[in-house]
């Protein structure tokens, strides 16, 4: 499945000259405000971090800087749950694009609590509602050792933030309406739970670093090729990266998918994780947004790097 990578220097001078031509647009973006926590961090930080599956990692600028997961998190807790009960999940959702706001009540309303896919919030919260365990925390801890497991590192390695857990946990009324409407339809169990474990999951921290180690097995089929371990089955794997491509980038998944070509997701704290299957896994974090949500300086740094190194699943 390893497919041909170029030579060390050259991703590192690609990735240098991508980071650059980021940072550079970082100025054009806004942080976003509507999680109050969220819009205390600095909106100039950029860093971006290369995973390549032989084990060769490259970084350039705040790649070890530590965020929050937020949308990231969903690809993680899909993995996890599809991991541990196969795909009981889509039982009540389905995996086609919402052309609408990854909060948005509308669809769900009208589809009788069935979300459109896992990557947009409704479909995120009754994922999260799958995870083993019957308590928030122990959803939570599971969902940790999953990240742990992947990325071969210790459960410590992503601490949830507690602030930024309770700035979305006071002002997310909008999740909790989403998480209503599922158990009106009787889609999810229980309100509560399912709302503090995906709170708590969105506010899960790493880096750039860590995010693009983390998501290696994406790039190699399901099995961590560093460990050796695998985390989801091929089939499983296949299904959770064409939803990055369908459904991981809000609005702006075709314009993505033109400019820069790879399975992606991105997450309002400005982090866009991006898988070149078989090759290695990009993790860009600039907390700078565009308008449609996604950071522009990573969005930019990926086309680049698709460029330069040829990376577009589409060639
Ligand atoms: N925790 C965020 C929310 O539910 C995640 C959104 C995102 O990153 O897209 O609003």
């Amino acid at each position: 499945m390893t497919r041909t990578l170029p030579a060390a220097a050259e991703i590192q001078a690609a990735l240098d000259e991508a980071w650059r031509i980021g940072r550079d647009r970082c100025g054009d973006g806004r942080v976003a405000d509507y999680i109050p926590e969220l819009a205390r961090v600095d909106p100039s930080l950029f860093g971006i971090a290369i995973h390549t599956v032989d084990g060769q990692c490259f970084s350039a600028g705040d790649a070890d800087y530590r965020f929050t997961l937020q949308s990231a998190s969903k690809v993680f807790s899909l993995s996890a749950v599809v991991a541990d009960s196969g795909e009981t999940v889509f039982e009540h959702m389905s995996v086609e694009p919402s052309g609408d706001a990854f909060f948005s009540i509308v669809k769900l309303e009208e589809e009788k609590g069935q979300p459109r896919n896992p990557y947009i919030n409704a479909g995120a919260i009754l994922t999260s509602s799958h995870l083993p365990g019957e308590t928030a925390d122990q959803k939570i801890r599971h969902f940790r050792t999953f990240l742990a497991s992947a990325s071969g590192m210790d459960r410590d390695a992503f601490p949830v933030s507690e602030a930024v857990y309770r700035s979305e946990a006071d002002t997310g009324h909008r999740n909790r309406a989403l998480a209503e409407i599922m158990r009106h339809h009787k889609v999810i169990p229980d309100v509560e739970v399912a709302v503090e474990t995906y709170f708590r999951q969105c506010a899960v921290t790493c880096t750039a670093e860590s995010l693009a180690r983390t998501s290696l097995y994406l790039a190699n089929g399901g099995k961590d090729p560093l460990t050796g371990k695998r985390l989801i089955t091929p089939a499983t794997n296949h299904g959770v990266v064409a939803l990055m491509a369908t459904s991981g980038m809000y609005d702006e998944v075709g314009s993505h998918a033109i400019e820069v070509g790879l399975p992606s997701k991105s997450s309002v704290s400005g982090a866009v994780l991006a898988v070149a299957p078989g090759r290695l896994t990009i993790a860009g974090f600039g907390p700078a947004l565009g308008p449609m949500g996604n950071s522009i300086g990573a969005m930019k740094a990926l086309g680049a790097l698709a460029e330069r190194l040829e990376l577009s699943v589409y060639r």
